[in-house]
């Protein structure tokens, strides 16, 4: 068991395959961002190796993120180890899901259990406007390959932002009535570069459930409003799906976090919103012992921070989303 100083457990690591992506989406990066060289990276045997050590740690969940997780050349069988690995109970990827149509059934059958999908909107000018490169098309071929792979419950995540998306926050939640889908809304967050955009057009999750309920009336409390990771959970009344508020800026879910990050340049991020930081494949590439290696991770998540100190206007300015694993 990985205990941080406040006392929980941390036992979710979010592991970044790549800092790549084949999208730009406005609230993740700039158009032009500059990406570090492959080298820079951590290597498939360093990543396995360091996987496997949090697995001895006491982590039982992994989630694989990016940067886009599926153009990393590799991912297939580095699925195939990670899910081999003894203590590894949950395996899930976040994805924008371009790749997906093609990679779903292999992706599943090494042993991948669920994806989450980014969409941010239905209507595909808008979805090119968002994500500056994304097609709408592929990305929905993406969600019914998935589901046919047997990678569920499907869970939708969209980013709402001011002036992009917010008249289509009822939409996405329709796709619930039929679906047994899990919708999400996350809260756009402050990093690096686009900061001050997210700053400025954020949507609340407030508003986000102000406009499902003028279309649907009012939703369902689920769970008696226990947190399902962390999204509060709802459903439209009578709907096969489910929604799930994360409303990481207005509402934090600091107290009842169990996750830390290692991002794809092999540093433990021990909060996704604060820039403290520990390098693991550097010591790794030194020659640090598996135990050396074991005593750095207990450190750092020992030290892990409380919160986020959004409120206090704290901005995370060292890493963008893509370059820490969301
Ligand atoms: N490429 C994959 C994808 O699109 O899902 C995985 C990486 S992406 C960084 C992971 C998640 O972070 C996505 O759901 C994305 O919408 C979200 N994200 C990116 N930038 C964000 C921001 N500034 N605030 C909130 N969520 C953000």
């Amino acid at each position: 068991m990985s205990l941080d100083k406040f006392g929980r457990n941390i036992h979710y690591l979010r592991v970044s395959l790549t800092d790549k992506c084949n999208l730009r989406c406005v609230y993740c990066m700039a158009e032009d961002m500059v990406f570090r060289p492959n080298a820079e990276l951590m290597q498939d045997d360093e990543l396995l190796t360091l996987v496997r050590l949090f697995t001895e740690l006491g982590f039982d969940k992994f989630r694989l993120t990016g940067g886009e997780p599926t153009i990393r050349p590799s991912v297939v069988e580095l699925v195939r180890e990670i899910h081999g690995l003894p203590g590894v109970a949950s395996l899930s990827m976040t994805t924008n899901g371009i790749l997906l149509d093609e990679l779903a059934r292999p992706l599943a059958e090494a042993g991948l259990q669920r994806v989450n999908i980014s969409l941010d909107t239905l209507d595909p000018v808008k979805f090119k406007r968002i994500t500056r490169w994304g097609n709408f098309e592929q990305v929905w071929a993406g969600i019914i390959a998935a589901e046919a792979a047997g990678l569920t419950p499907i869970k939708l995540n969209a980013v709402t932002v001011r002036g992009f998306n917010e008249d289509d926050v009822a939409d996405l939640a329709a796709l619930t009535l039929d679906h047994e889908w899990q919708m999400r809304y996350i809260e756009m967050m402050p990093f690096g570069d686009v900061a001050d955009f997210a700053q400025k057009q954020v949507v609340t999750d407030a508003e986000v459930r102000e406009r499902i309920e003028q279309r649907f009336g009012p939703l369902e409390l689920l769970d008696s409003g226990k947190l399902d990771g962390e999204a509060r959970m709802y459903r439209i009344p009578g709907a096969k799906g489910s929604i799930g508020l994360i409303s990481s800026v207005t509402v934090p879910f600091c107290a009842s976090c169990t996750r830390a990050r290692l991002t794809a340049d092999g540093v433990l991020r021990l909060c996704l919103l604060r820039d403290k930081e520990v390098n693991l494949l550097k010591p790794l590439r030194e020659g640090a012992t598996i135990e050396d290696l074991k005593q750095i991770i207990r450190g750092g998540i020992w030290n892990k921070p409380w919160g986020h100190g959004l409120a206090q206007s704290v901005v995370p300015l060292e890493r963008v989303m893509s370059q820490i694993g969301g």
